[in-house]
């Protein structure tokens, strides 16, 4: 009918916009069609309004920065928001291995074994994994809107670029640093989560601040692995922070972490 044809046509136009855009030319032709209906449905529903230039080109996602809608703007309470758009695709998952991190996590019970399934539960998940952190005082991008295969966020980093990861920076304080990393391991920890990956490469500092991003293979404490996964974890970040000079070992900071 009339109303689906001038749907379909606002769609197209959408389409052919991204695809005209410059900065995304390559991506452009990445993405499928499911994804473009996806970014399609975050723009109706109000937290996006355009999207701008990829900020990472990754394994299994990729991260442009976008101007947020209305939704946006409400939400994180600034006038016309940039926001950061993370786009997984769904042929280049590495699903079998995605799969390892949904199992044991009640809130993913019965996740069919389709591909598309598995990521779509997998970004899912990341929202999930990055609202639980906000509400246990972990500084995360907040958490904005979720749409099969694309999460929509908080953009961290001013108008000349994303934040810049710790790995990149020269650490000004690494003992408060330090602090304030151990202080959020054990908060997530409290919380029932365990980030996975948590090292330099998944920390930037913005203001001064510093901001835990990549939540998306963070597994709840009921996960069999989930014991390992945060040992991983206090070595990665301790090797770091002792290489700028704090005397800590993984031993002693998963015992902060886990200690009530
Ligand atoms: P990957 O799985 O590819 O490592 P990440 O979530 O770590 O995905 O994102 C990749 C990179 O994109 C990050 O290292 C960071 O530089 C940038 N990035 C991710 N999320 C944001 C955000 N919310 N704001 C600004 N930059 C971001
Ligand atoms: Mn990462």
């Amino acid at each position: 009918d009339r109303i689906a044809r001038k749907r379909d046509r606002k769609f197209d136009q959408f389409r052919k916009r991204i695809k005209d855009n410059e900065s995304l030319k390559v991506e452009a032709s990445v993405f499928d069609d499911a994804t473009y209906a996806a970014l399609y449905k975050l723009v109706q529903d109000g937290w996006v309004d355009a999207l701008g230039g990829p900020i990472s080109t990754g394994k299994e996602a990729n991260v442009y920065t976008a101007l947020g809608g209305d939704g946006a703007a409400d939400v994180l309470g600034a006038d016309a928001p940039e926001v950061a758009i993370k786009v997984y695709r769904i042929n280049a998952s590495d699903f079998r291995d995605m799969r390892d991190y949904l199992v044991g996590d009640p809130r993913f019970e019965g996740i069919g074994s389709k591909k598309s399934q598995v990521v779509i539960a997998w970004v899912r998940k990341e929202y999930a994994n990055l609202q639980r952190a906000r509400r246990a005082g972990v500084r995360v991008p907040y958490p904005l809107a979720v749409e099969r295969n694309v999460l929509v966020m908080e953009y961290i980093g001013a108008e000349e670029g994303r934040a810049k990861r710790l790995a990149e920076v020269n650490v000004e304080n690494p003992q408060t640093a330090y602090e304030v990393v151990r202080e959020y391991m054990r908060r997530l920890h409290t919380a029932g989560l365990v980030h996975g990956d948590l090292s330099e490469y998944n920390m930037v500092i913005h203001d001064g601040e510093l901001v835990v991003i990549d939540l998306g293979q963070a597994v709840t404490v009921h996960h069999p692995n989930a014991r390992d996964f945060l040992e991983r974890d206090c070595r990665n970040v301790a090797a770091f922070f002792s290489r700028q000079g704090i005397d800590v070992t993984g031993d002693e900071l998963y015992e902060f972490v886990v200690e009530d």
